[in-house]
């Protein structure tokens, strides 16, 4: 199961910098994780400020 961004994200591009798959990108002003590249590693919910990250 591939993590998601939540509502409670701000865009702020912290998980980006921490996701050693590069799976995380910004567009039409949001940030997205491509399931397909993601490793369910965790790295991105840690990073995140605002708990926007989950595997839920
Ligand atoms: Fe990247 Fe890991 Fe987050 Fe998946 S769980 S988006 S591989 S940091």
């Amino acid at each position: 199961m591939a993590y998601k961004i939540g509502e409670a994200c701000i865009n702020c591009g912290a998980c980006v910098e921490a996701c050693p798959a590069e799976a995380i990108f910004e567009r039409d002003g949001k940030h997205w994780i491509d399931p397909d590249k993601c490793l369910s590693c965790g790295a991105c919910s840690g990073a995140c400020s605002t708990e926007a990250i989950t595997d839920a």
